[in-house]
């Protein structure tokens, strides 16, 4: 199984690259997790042999910029999204004219699906809690192939990112502050926030990615993360864009 970052970014696009977007590829599915700017990228690597999935983790623009990309795709076995209970509304006035080409008019077959929280078998088994954020937020848990992925951003440090964590073969979280910084009133990990979500998950590898743009100016302050924790998780992974590896 393939993992991907198209975007890792948060907030908005800088010379680091594009906002957020992650790509999982098995033998059976191409499966997305939010679409910020970087799901531009995805027909680089999106085979159309598969049917695709994408998972909105919420409604922030840095999470859903990238779908007016969407019309320029041919996915032959066609996209399936799935959002939050309560957010196709806010979706559908989104990916809509006069911004964009609604879902309606894309060319290939596609559909909103609300997802509740709570398990669920989309086909293969998909967790989904609320996260911590100033707008409703899901954390979601992937069981592929007998691995498991875990996906939390954006969140402050939380109960249920655990939870959805337990175990993972690999935790997706995001790395919006610098070590030792905190924004409560808009919550956001650290790296010490994301490593302890790791350690109290006993997960195998944690990668950061959602590095605020306006926070990390360039890959050499992401790169130094790496070599200051790398010791604290030994299964660290900064992610840039297009970092690509096999899990
Ligand atoms: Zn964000
Ligand atoms: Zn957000």
């Amino acid at each position: 199984m393939k993992v991907t970052f198209l975007g890792t970014n948060g907030w908005y696009d800088s010379t680091t690259g594009n906002t957020v977007s992650v790509l999982i590829q098995n033998p059976d599915y191409d499966i997305l997790l939010d679409a910020g700017n970087g799901i531009a990228k995805a027909d680089r690597y999106i085979t159309q042999k598969k049917p695709v999935y994408l998972f909105l983790s919420h409604m922030h623009i840095d999470h859903i910029a990238g779908l007016h990309t969407l019309c320029k795709f041919r996915l032959k076995k066609g996209l399936t999204i799935f959002t939050q209970a309560g957010t196709k509304n806010a979706l559908e006035t989104f990916v809509a004219e006069p911004y964009t080409v609604p879902f309606s008019m894309l060319p290939f077959r596609n559909e909103v699906r609300e997802l509740a929280e709570g398990m669920h078998h989309l086909p293969f088994p998909v967790a989904c809690l609320p996260l911590v954020h100033p707008v409703p937020c899901f954390g979601y848990r992937l069981e592929l192939e007998n691995a498991i992925i875990t996906y939390c951003t954006d969140t402050g440090v939380c109960d249920n990112a655990i939870t959805l964590a337990r175990d993972a073969d690999l935790l997706i979280t995001e790395c919006g502050l610098k070590p030792g910084e905190s924004s409560p009133d808009w919550p956001h990990l650290n790296p010490e926030d994301a490593i302890g979500i790791a350690q109290k998950g006993r997960v195998k590898r944690l990668a950061l990615t959602h590095f605020g743009a306006e926070i990390y100016r360039n890959v050499v302050e992401r790169q130094a993360i790496f070599e200051e924790f790398k010791k604290v998780f030994p299964g660290l992974i900064v992610a840039t864009d297009d970092l690509s590896f096999e899990i």
